[in-house]
């Protein structure tokens, strides 16, 4: 990851260029949907047979098509027989260009995002490109998700992109850079000490900025809770349920702490994921990338046909293939058995279902690019986690658009198909509210009003192979 420079200001007026990028660009330009089963996402529903008006990137009327009169001059898309939702955010995500591929090429990464039906996207350990790469989106100069920034990451050690705070000083000190510089969020990982967090939290609460991430050794889950934090990746849950330091994180590594889960209960699972729900916490449980990764392991023929392997540059590439070979060895398997394994994915999806059925607020994030997965792709799989993690395809989807608009209190703009409205739409050829994995059956999207086809969205990805990806 690149060094940082912070307290670069870069205040951002977000509602205002949201009609930036409308119809084919052309201010005033006017969309229509005809014949589509619409999910709104507003309720448990589809409307059959509806048309979707869009003009200055809103959406300015839905209703059944036989009542809806499509202004002439109209650019007309035939949903027939197809499914419209709303844009997918994906809460949790990351660039190559990040690290070592050039920023240049971020643009490209965004594109590879848009083709896969994400209009917004939360970049989670940011830096003073982001900030500028999102005022590019919101202006109409750079065609991509509408961007949230996550500050860069504090931590209590060097690392890449960190702000490292040690002590309240400088944990304040770290919060005020991040709120003055224009993030939209405090993006915490690893080894903060207790007051670090302690003064994190509390003068983020002054500022009014969000606090974000991980919650690790010595930060108990519980005091996360009760602080408001926005939890990522369910960390901390292992540790509390069993009193002693588990597989959060880094401890996916250690042998030695795989036996932990022997003693695991699923009663105080179900009673952290009741406590979570209370606390009124949203969770962003990233399952797809660490129950493939670390829990059921990744078929390597599946994994080089999948089409986002070939847009893994060859360092990041090769990185992975050795930290894989690392991790799946035949002597670790004799401590990270099958058996613990399996219970490791059973008890990450047990949570997520248990904090959705006791009303908890879920975030779906794919905190890509990782283990082979990438942006854009990725999010659809974390869809499917949540499926198999036992939530409906409405609640896994709910996590996608309505619930990150409501959890960043937008939910007035976006997350949902209905008249004011943004008008970032993904036209699917299948209903995904019957099969989750039809997010992926993507006919064509629409990001503030302009509307890109499918051709368009492959020439997307296809040109980001090229010049960011490292080949088949
Ligand atoms: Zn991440």
């Amino acid at each position: 990851m690149r060094g940082l420079r912070i307290g670069t200001a870069a205040a951002l007026a977000w509602a205002t260029a949201a009609g930036a990028q409308t119809g084919d660009g052309r201010p005033g330009a006017a969309l229509a949907v005809t014949g589509v089963h619409v999910v709104p996402m507003t309720a448990d529903t589809v409307l059959r047979d509806h048309t979707v008006l869009v003009r200055d990137g809103r959406v300015t009327a839905v209703g059944p098509s036989a009542a809806v009169r499509v202004p002439a001059g109209t650019r007309v898309v035939d949903g027939r027989g197809k499914w419209l939702v709303p844009g997918l955010a994906d809460m949790h995500t990351h660039l190559f260009s990040d690290d070592a591929t050039p920023d240049s090429l971020a643009a490209d990464e965004l594109g590879v995002m848009v083709a896969n039906g994400v209009t917004t996207a939360r970049l989670m350990i940011g830096t003073p490109e982001h900030l500028a790469l999102r005022r590019d989106v919101a202006a109409g100069r750079v065609l991509g998700p509408r961007l949230r920034v996550a500050s860069p990451q504090l931590t209590g050690r060097e690392a890449a992109n960190a702000r490292v705070v040690t002590t309240p000083e400088q944990a304040r000190a770290a919060v005020a850079e991040a709120a003055a510089a224009g993030f939209d969020c405090v993006k915490l990982t690893s080894g903060l000490t207790l007051p670090a967090y302690e003064a994190i939290v509390d003068e983020a609460a002054r500022r009014r900025i969000r606090v974000v991430g991980h919650v690790e050794d010595p930060v108990p889950l519980a005091r996360a809770l009760r602080k408001g934090q926005q939890l990522e990746h369910l960390d901390g849950y292992l540790e509390a349920a069993l009193g002693r330091p588990s597989l959060t994180q880094g401890g996916v590594f250690r042998l030695d702490r795989w036996p932990t889960l022997d003693a695991l209960e699923d009663r105080t699972l179900d009673s952290l994921a009741g406590a979570t729900a209370r606390a009124g916490a949203w969770i962003g449980p990233t399952l797809a990338v660490f129950n493939s990764a670390f829990g059921t392991g990744q078929d390597s023929a599946e994994v080089r046909a999948r089409p986002d392997f070939v847009l893994w540059p060859a360092a990041p590439r090769a990185l992975y293939l050795r930290a894989e070979a690392r991790y799946w060895t035949a002597a670790n398997a004799e401590v990270r058995t099958e058996a613990r394994r399996r219970r490791y994915v059973a008890a990450r999806n047990r949570l997520v279902k248990a904090i959705a059925d006791s009303g908890g607020r879920i975030l779906a994030g794919s905190d890509t690019p990782e283990w082979f997965h990438v942006y854009g792709f990725g999010l659809h799989r974390e869809l499917q986690a949540l499926v198999a993690a036992g939530l409906t395809p409405y609640q896994a989807l709910a996590a996608a658009t309505r619930a990150p608009a409501e959890y960043l209190g937008e939910a007035a703009e976006w997350g949902t198909i209905a008249a004011g409205r943004r008008a970032d739409l993904v036209l699917l050829d299948g209903d995904p509210r019957a099969d989750v994995r039809n997010t992926t059956r993507i006919a064509g999207v629409a990001v503030g009003g302009r509307w890109l086809p499918r051709a368009e969205l492959e020439a997307m990805v296809a040109k980001a192979t090229r010049r960011v990806g490292g080949g088949a």
